[in-house]
């Protein structure tokens, strides 16, 4: 069993050389030690942090920004072994195919290829997140023989389901870093260096490889690996810091643009359900074949087509009271469309949103610098009308589908985009900083995620990702870095 080391403990100055690195411990690089194991390479696998949070650690992510609020960047992410998946809620859904598609009404949307490409890896990145049977979509008929769906007349939105990660204790999901620790450390070609921060890449001469890579620790210890190929694993906002502070990647300014997370608006809408309770499992992750899983409402890909609309899911939150007032207001409703509503109930609803790619949402180096001497990230955040607009047009389609069904109805609770935006949460789901495209004027990483132009160095994780969908990321971002694990099972040693 190989322990983990720790980089303090390296005596300053050594030069390692492994066949490949690995820089981040998060999701993406423990996902791709696991893969590698056993394969005839060595690995290693440098992470920032500890086995632990450690305040120091996580003040090098730090930042500022400016545009619609965002939030902190020293909050938004953890930096120890297992990375935010220490922090993370367990949602998960795989991508749909439309995901992938070059859609006009999309800007800059298209993948270099389509769902297709990533499905062999999927069942993989279940099981390591621990997400049980696949069952999504295949829910409906299983889960409406438990209690009744919320009847919705024919249209543009259904009932889809997500799945989350096992709970532990009660209440956690998968840690990526606790869960598989044992694991790495019985992996015969990996060392795992704690405590090392990567702080500079170098290029070679004629900038067509990666050279090598700068490791500092917070205790002053300096060291240096040259690996044959490296992977950056560190989250799509560190990958895309790294590489612009670097100067690396970034021939055609576009590391660090695109940015996107999930904006989350609370109390977006309220609904009111005719009949009184909704079942269960909207509310709360039901139980089917050992498997959490929760409904939602999102958009069909007809549907998306046909409104140049966007990916959504919509969720049903807290019971709302509702006046004598609401009351009577939803009552003649349903009256004009021959409903009773005398029982009627009222809850909160909220959703998260797919954003359209934004070149101009982007993360820019700063001249404030960490403990480490990288100079800091300032985040410019948008989001646009239309992807405003876009939701509050499947808002409608739902709450027509409601009173089609006679089972409902929807009212928006912010008419103007500044009370929207003032009721915006996130995700903590980052995306698109290092993207994936053919032309290296369009992407920073070729359909391998490889770096444009180097023969050496790529980049994993969600950063890569062209458009992002609704779905949670995690899931997906494993089964692209197990498809990576692939091609560098295949790289000469
Ligand atoms: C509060 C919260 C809730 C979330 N909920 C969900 C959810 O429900 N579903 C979902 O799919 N996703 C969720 N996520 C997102 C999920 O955690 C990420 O998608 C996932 O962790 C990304 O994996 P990663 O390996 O790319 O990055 P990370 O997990 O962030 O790992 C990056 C690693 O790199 C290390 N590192 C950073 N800089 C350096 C450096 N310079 N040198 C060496 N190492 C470095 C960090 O310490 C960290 O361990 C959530 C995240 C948060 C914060």
């Amino acid at each position: 069993m190989s322990a983990f080391i720790d980089a303090r403990t390296v005596p300053a100055g050594t030069v390692l050389e492994p066949d490949l690195a690995i820089f981040g411990g998060g999701a993406v690089g423990i996902a791709l030690a696991l893969a590698l194991a056993h394969s005839p390479i060595s690995i290693m696998l440098f992470e920032s942090g500890g086995m632990d949070f450690d305040a120091a650690t996580q003040a090098l992510y730090a930042g500022s920004q400016a545009g619609v609020k965002y939030l902190p960047l020293d909050a938004c992410r953890m930096r120890y072994l297992g990375g935010s998946t220490n922090h993370w809620g367990g949602w998960s859904r795989p991508l749909d195919p439309i995901d992938f598609e070059k859609r006009d009404w999309v800007a800059h949307s298209g993948w270099p290829f389509g769902i297709e490409t990533l499905r062999p890896y999927l069942p993989r990145a279940q099981s390591l997140c621990e997400l049980g049977d696949w069952i999504y979509d295949e829910a409906t008929p299983r889960m409406a023989a438990l209690a009744p769906l919320l009847r919705l007349g024919e249209g543009g939105v259904y009932t889809s389901w997500f799945q989350f990660s096992k709970t532990r204790d009660d209440v956690l999901p998968t840690h990526f870093g606790t869960r598989y620790a044992d694991d790495l450390k019985r992996i015969p070609n990996l060392r795992l260096y704690l405590h090392a921060n990567a702080t500079a890449l170098k290029l070679n001469g004629n900038a067509s490889g990666l050279e090598s890579v700068a490791i500092a620790t917070l205790s002053g210890r300096k060291f240096t690996v040259k690996p044959r190929t490296a992977v950056l694993a560190m989250g799509a906002i560190e990958n895309a810091r790294l590489m612009l502070a670097s100067n690396v990647g970034n021939q055609n300014d576009l590391v660090g643009r695109y940015f996107a997370d999930h904006p989350i608006p609370r109390d977006t809408a309220t609904l009111v359900s005719f009949a009184g309770d909704i079942a269960g499992y909207y509310f709360n992750a039901g139980l089917l074949s050992a498997t959490q899983i929760r409904a939602t409402l999102a958009p069909t890909d007809a549907f998306k087509r046909s409104r140049k609309v966007l990916g959504s899911l919509t969720t049903i939150e807290t019971p709302v009271e509702m006046d004598d007032l609401a009351r009577a207001a939803v009552v003649t409703a349903a009256e004009a469309i021959g409903a009773d509503a005398s029982n009627a109930k009222a809850f909160s609803v909220g959703c998260g949103l797919e954003l359209e790619p934004d070149p101009e949402r982007r993360f820019v180096l700063t001249h404030e610098r960490d403990a480490l001497g990288l100079p800091r990230l300032k985040l410019i955040n948008r989001v646009s009308d239309s992807d405003f607009l876009r939701y509050r047009e499947t808002m409608k389609e739902l709450g027509r589908q409601l009173l089609a069904a006679g089972t409902g109805m929807i009212r928006l609770n912010y008419d103007t985009r500044a009370e929207w935006e003032s009721a915006l949460d996130w995700g903590d789901h980052h995306l698109g900083t290092t993207r994936m495209h053919v032309d290296p004027k369009q992407g920073v990483v070729d359909a391998d995620s490889k770096v444009h132009g180097l023969s050496n160095l790529f980049v994993a994780g969600s950063g890569v990702f062209p458009t992002y969908s609704a779905s949670n990321p995690t899931l997906n971002l494993i089964a692209l870095t197990l498809r990576l694990a692939g091609h560098l099972r295949k790289l000469p040693r």
